[in-house]
């Protein structure tokens, strides 16, 4: 897509991006969106990129930056790993991620979070995570870890920025309006760590059923979406002393 198109686009559609600065005074949780090798490693199945792609790995390498941070001042991190049963099919999407393989697993880069004792990791079959968080007996994770950590402010990383990290935002900020995840206030968008796919027009075009999915014009519109729907969204984030 021509850069001048995508410029224009984004005059149309400003997405106002600010500054975060962290402190201990606010509770806050990092939420990692899908950070997987089937989302995020080259060449890792049918929804991995084909080849090194630098929105993805730049995403990869601040969210991970983020979840240093969190675990050396033990803030709470949750990660959803996007994980599907070999049997269970997710359309309009291929199988990708069935449980159990690598595709489902942390990107190399963050299989260190494992271990650790802040991190909760949610496996989902399913696009919202929020959704994805229901457990059999009605509870749901994602809530109890909010409320368990009376957590103030979420900042949300990962991919897609306009499939799950999206749904899960929106989802998340119904939630929180309707009073379901109290005592959280904001949910915030790192824009430099959330990333989306790459399905160019003409790429699409040799496809069946393909839909053009062209990358930086579908991060803007992943972070326009949440940003209208009440998330915050910034490009910069620090801690403060
Ligand atoms: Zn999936």
């Amino acid at each position: 897509m021509a850069s001048s198109t995508i410029e224009l686009l984004k005059e149309e559609l400003p997405v106002k991006q600010e500054s975060l600065v962290l402190s201990e005074e606010v509770k806050t949780g990092l939420v990692l969106v899908d950070i997987v090798n089937g989302f995020c490693t080259v060449g890792s199945g049918n929804l991995a990129p084909t080849q090194p792609d630098e929105q993805i790995s730049g995403m990869v390498d601040e969210s991970v930056k983020l979840a240093r941070v969190f675990c050396e001042k033990k803030w709470p991190i949750f990660a959803f790993l996007d994980s599907h049963h070999p049997d269970i099919p997710e359309p309009p999407y291929p199988p990708h991620c069935i449980a159990g393989t690598n595709e489902s697993k942390l990107v190399p880069a963050l299989q260190w979070l494992e271990n650790e004792p802040n991190a909760t990791l949610r496996c989902k079959d399913c696009i919202d995570g929020f959704l994805g968080s229901i457990e059999k007996d009605g509870s749901n994770l994602f809530i109890d870890w909010v409320r368990n950590n009376q957590i103030k402010k979420i900042l949300v990383v990962g991919i897609c920025t306009d499939v799950c990290v999206l749904d899960f935002v929106c989802s998340t900020l119904s939630a929180r309006n309707r009073g379901l995840l109290v005592p959280l206030e904001d949910v915030i968008v790192y824009s430099n760590g959330c990333a989306t796919f790459d399905l160019p027009i003409h790429v699409a075009n040799t496809m069946k059923d393909a839909i053009a999915h062209p990358q930086e014009l579908m991060h803007h519109i992943g972070l326009y979406i949440a940003k209208g729907r009440g998330a915050k969204v910034v490009s910069e984030v620090s801690f403060s002393a």
